[in-house]
């Protein structure tokens, strides 16, 4: 945690700030971890307010008038506690577990799944027993080894976004580059990358990013970082020597939708050096939504443009035992073909790892 990173950027520069949180509350326990004092240095040092609680759980009586009001300030806020359950979730198809690090985000992205599946608990905790966490991690590579065993750090949070605050991925990073068997991977929308540029990593980490046009930036992801910062992240991560790749998600289906990922796949192109070609993995998610997250959507971002038209769209049947709403075949089809062709106009090398 260096200075150097907590510095904020002048508004003048346009560039998306670090997060700092308006409020945080302490877990038991949490102080005895060297890595929960550091947070108290944090919070001490900028004077955040901060109060102690005697679980997450009883995080319920935030400031704030009206609920969206509690959901905003909920947002701001960072609860750092023990993580006491060390058994992994599985993360399919993308890693084999989940390593938890961090939960929640300050992201205002109007889709974001998260909406749904931390329901009345938005607000972003963080943990404090990262040795703890890296332990059982060794457990779960040493049963499958010499077969490698991969790890998504960000199933249900944006961890490069609070990595100023905890540090937590550049342990992760350290880690993974002494396991033979051991690989970490980890997604974004925040360009906050400096931190992790000059780690050793053993090319066992891939950073993807999530990435989309701007305009589907501009209009649906407040509070991340913009187009262009996003991709001078990217730049950056190539140049460090770190397997790279992206995210395109959500694709949305809106007029101009053609020219917006043509451009999308053209910058990337003028950004990256030209060996970043090489390794590089694409990932592309339409757009979906559920019943239950179109009515939350609705109530927390009631101006959206997001478009939730069950009509409009094809249903299926999702794992989680309800139905989604993705786009009829036709229009799936061609947002898969148009910008699988403008991926390999590009990057003829890169490897498309799905469409879903
Ligand atoms: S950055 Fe990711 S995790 Fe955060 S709000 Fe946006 S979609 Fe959700």
């Amino acid at each position: 945690m260096s200075d150097k990173t907590l510095i904020r950027s002048s508004p003048s520069s346009k560039s998306t700030r670090l997060f700092i949180p308006d409020l945080v509350y302490f877990e038991p326990g949490a102080l005895e971890y060297p890595k929960g004092k550091q947070f108290m240095d944090f919070v001490t040092a900028r004077g955040i307010e901060y109060r102690m609680t005697t679980s997450h759980n009883r995080v319920t009586n935030l400031p704030g008038e009206t609920e969206n009001e509690k959901y905003r300030i909920a947002k701001r806020t960072l609860v750092v506690g023990v993580r006491k359950t060390l058994d992994f979730d599985q993360s399919k198809p993308s890693a084999d577990y989940a390593i938890p690090i961090s939960t929640g985000c300050m992201g205002h992205c109007h889709y974001c799944y998260l909406q749904t599946t931390l329901g009345s608990k938005p607000y972003i905790r963080v943990y404090v027993n990262t040795d703890e966490i890296l332990a059982k991690a060794k457990e779960y590579i040493e049963q499958k080894a010499p077969e490698i065993t991969t790890f998504e750090a960000a199933c249900t949070s944006d961890p490069v976004g609070l990595e100023h605050i905890t540090g937590s991925l550049a342990e992760l990073i350290r880690f993974m580059a002494d396991e033979p068997s051991g690989r970490l991977r980890f997604v974004t929308k925040f360009h906050h990358v400096d931190p992790l540029l000059g780690l050793k990593h053993n090319k066992h980490t891939r950073i993807r990013f999530s990435i989309n046009s701007d305009y589907i930036i501009r209009q649906f992801e407040p509070a991340t970082s913009r187009f262009h910062e996003r991709i001078e992240a990217a730049a950056k991560i190539a140049r460090a020597g770190y397997p790279l790749g992206f995210i395109i998600a959500p694709i949305i289906w809106y007029d101009g939708w053609e020219q917006g990922y043509a451009e999308l796949l053209q910058s990337l192109a003028n950004a990256l050096p030209d060996d970043a070609a090489q390794g590089l993995t694409f990932e592309m998610i339409q757009h979906r939504f559920t019943k239950t997250a179109k009515t939350i959507i609705e109530k927390r971002y009631p101006k959206t443009k997001l478009e939730m038209d069950v009509a409009m769209r094809k249903q299926k049947w999702g794992k989680y035992g309800r139905y989604k709403y993705v786009y009829p075949d036709e229009q799936q089809t061609a947002l898969r073909q148009f910008i699988t062709e403008r991926i390999f106009e590009y990057f003829p090398s890169a490897k498309i790892d799905y469409f879903t």
